[in-house]
């Protein structure tokens, strides 16, 4: 019975359009510990027993050209996607007979909040991890087997109690230390421990001014990391990662970048514009 009506439910998931599913029993929050209590599901929702996860890829090619115009639309869309299939899915789940909310994608109303505030009221990242969608990478997302961290998350949280998905076992990130070395602010550290020290005020402070710019978000750190199926596609061009920054301080119209540069070039406000 509880597992014909995880796959329904997963089905329904399928058909809205995501590309991963997981089902993360809301004892896991507690088992892990990772996070303070009122962040729990069964706190931000009191009839919460399970949280059902899912997922939708960002494309390679466009994020490479981050930050742009064509980037942040990318971005802007798979958020409403998801807010719409979580939507959809909370009220297939209400017309089972089961309690269901969907959590919005985004949490917060600008990123002038999250200067003040760098976190939401529930963390899709930790739910997908105890939904079995991935482990959390040293550049604190979530890494996917089939997309690295090159996706974008959303849950529902529902009284259905279903079985649980296994969670990933082996850390998925390689600790290549990419994301630290590429990104544009410095808000990663490396202090010995799987996941970097982040200074979540100067990564928010950054992506300020990309919205201010019409270029938001940043995501150097999920762009240039090697983990993920979606690599098999796409490739891994670690050297035109890593020589990004100087090649181009150096360079604006480096002929090495020049797809990515004509792609900034246009919808956005950028370094030639100032
Ligand atoms: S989003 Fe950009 S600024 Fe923030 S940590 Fe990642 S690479 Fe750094
Ligand atoms: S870029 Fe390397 S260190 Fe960073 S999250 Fe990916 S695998 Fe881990």
């Amino acid at each position: 019975m509880a597992s014909g009506l995880k796959q329904q439910i997963a089905r329904k998931a399928r058909r809205e359009g995501a590309s991963l599913v997981g089902f993360a029993p809301v004892e896991r929050w507690a088992e892990f510990a990772e996070t303070p209590e009122a962040f729990y599901p069964q706190h931000v929702f009191p009839f919460a027993q399970t949280v059902v996860v899912m997922a939708v890829p960002i494309f390679i090619p466009v994020l490479d050209t981050t930050p742009s115009i064509v980037y942040s639309e990318l971005y802007n869309t798979t958020n409403r996607i998801l807010d719409e299939m979580a939507y959809r899915l909370a009220v297939f789940i209400n017309n089972k007979g089961f309690r269901a909310v969907s959590f919005p994608r985004d949490g917060y109303g600008d990123i002038s909040v999250l200067i003040k505030r760098p976190e939401a009221a529930f963390s899709h990242v930790l739910a997908a991890r105890y939904a079995g969608l991935g482990t959390i990478g040293f550049n604190h997302t979530l890494l996917t087997r089939e997309y690295g961290p090159r996706v974008r998350l959303v849950s529902v949280l529902t009284d259905a109690v279903v079985p649980p998905d296994a969670m990933v076992e082996k850390d998925l990130c390689i600790h290549c230390q990419l994301c630290r070395k590429c990104c544009p602010t410095q808000a990663l550290a490396d202090t010995g421990h799987p996941i970097a020290a982040m200074n979540k005020q100067q990564c928010a402070s950054y992506h300020k001014i990309l919205k201010d710019e019409h270029r938001y978000p940043c995501g150097a750190c999920i762009k240039v990391c090697p983990v993920g199926a979606d690599r098999q596609l796409y490739g891994q061009n670690t050297s035109k990662y890593l020589r990004e920054k100087n090649a181009l301080d150096k360079n604006p119209n480096d002929p090495t970048y020049a797809d990515w540069i004509h792609i900034r070039t246009f919808g956005s406000i950028n370094s030639n514009d100032k």
